[in-house]
Formats: structure tokens, sequence, C-alpha cells
């Protein structure tokens, strides 16, 4: 028997399979702790829901597309007046840059955006009949809806869990969380879809923007007000138990 073969039989094969499911389990991404993270979610946000105003699929769209580098409350300031103005796609794709421009100056980034909103009408009322689609393959083909976008329209307006949005809230505390380590946002969001339950997945983002917006904030969190301190070893935390 060879030396080597002779210390694995001394060590056993055994006690090292245990032992790395032992840390597995002990890890970040234990299936216990990341229960318990999403209990410490529902606890501390039991109704989170989308922020953004709106009260149809093309609205959300149009919505999420102003939100972009904007709060949801500037854009919900500026969206009642748009949609009364333009109320469907097809009236939307029938005005002009300057017209919707006006309407959204406050949203910044408004030219961009206003050339989105036309051509994501212009795409909804030509090639899918007024209607916003309900995939992820269709919708990422309309102008301004990346797959955050369209992520965001399929699990508020359809209740399709198709992947996790994730905005740079939760890219912020699934990392700080440690649930997730990709260094953009599509990175993060394959990692949290392996790593959360599906039916988790929308309420999970709405939770977690909750919570960035209002404990876990960018520069200094105020985790001493946070319910997931217990489960959270974060660099940037202000406050230790
Ligand atoms: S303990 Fe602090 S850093 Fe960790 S999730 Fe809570 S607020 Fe964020």
């Amino acid at each position: 028997m060879t030396k080597a073969k002779q210390i694995e039989k001394r060590a056993g094969t055994k006690p090292r399979v245990t032992a790395v499911k032992t840390r597995a389990l002990r890890g970040p991404l234990a299936p216990e702790r990341v229960t318990a993270i999403l209990n410490a979610l529902d606890e501390a946000y039991p109704d989170a829901e989308c922020a953004l105003t709106h009260s149809s699929p093309w609205e959300l769209l149009v919505a999420t597309i102003l939100s972009a580098q904007c709060t949801d409350a500037r854009v919900n300031m500026v969206t009642p007046e748009l949609f009364r103005r333009f109320p469907t796609p097809e009236a939307m794709a029938a005005a002009t840059l300057d017209q919707i421009q006006e309407k959204i100056k406050t949203t910044g980034f408004f030219r961009n955006k206003a050339k989105s909103i036309l051509g994501a009408a212009k795409r909804v009322t030509e090639d899918f009949g007024g209607e916003v689609p309900q995939t992820l393959a269709e919708l990422i083909t309309i102008p301004g809806a990346a797959r955050k976008t369209a992520n965001v329209v399929l699990g508020v307006s359809f209740g399709l869990a198709e992947g996790v949005v994730v905005d740079t809230h939760v890219f912020r505390i699934a990392r700080r969380l440690e649930l997730a380590k990709g260094d953009t946002a599509q990175k993060v969001e394959q990692e949290l879809m392996k790593v959360l339950p599906r039916d988790r997945w929308i309420s999970f983002s709405h939770q977690v923007i909750h919570h960035g917006r209002k404990v876990c904030i960018a520069r200094k969190p105020k985790c001493h007000e946070c319910n997931l301190e217990p489960l959270c070893r974060s660099k940037d935390k202000t406050w230790h138990s």
C-alpha cells in the first residue's frame, strides 16, 4: 500500500466529507441562514410593494424607465400628468419627443428617457398589439427595457418570477449579507437566483429595496435599527451586537 493510500486509510474519507458539509452549512449561504434572512425581512417588511404608482403594465414600464437615476417619489410626481396627456401606448407613440421631454424634465436624463419611452410606445403599439408582452425575451427587445426593467414589469404586473430585480439597493445589500459576491448587477442576480427559493424572488427585491432606503443605507447603515444585524457580518456595519 502506498504511503498516500495509508494516510487516506488512516484519515478515512467520510470525516472529510462531513467536515466539508459542516463548513457549507455554517457558511453564508447555509439554507438555514438564508431562511433566517428571509424571515427577518418578512418580519420587518411584511407588505413591501413596488413604490412606483401605476395602473397598468404599460404605466409601470414607463415609470420604471423614468426611475433610472431618479427617486420613485420624483417619478410619481410626473407620471400622473404624463399619463393623463398620453393615456395609452398608442397615444404616447403619436407624441413628439419634445412633448414627452417637457413632461418628464425633472426626472433627469430626460432626453434619453423620452427617446426610450417614445421607442417603447411605438414598439408596444406596432409589434405587440398595444399590450406589454409577458416574457423576458420579448420585453428586453423594447427600447429602454433592460433586464432589470423587464423583471420589475414581469414580477409586479404579471406575478412572474423570471429573475431577481437587482437595483442599487439589492446589489449593495445582497453583498453586505454575503448572499452574493458578484461585481455586476447581472452576476449578483445569477447568484441570488441560485440561493433564493423562486417563490421569494419577487418579494425579496421589494423588501430589500425598502431596507436599503430606510435602514441599510449606502453611506452609513443604521445597523442599530436593523433586525438582520445578528445575521450580518458586513465590514460596513456601524454597530455590532
Ligand atoms: S447590520 Fe447594518 S450592514 Fe448589515 S444589513 Fe443591517 S443595516 Fe445593513
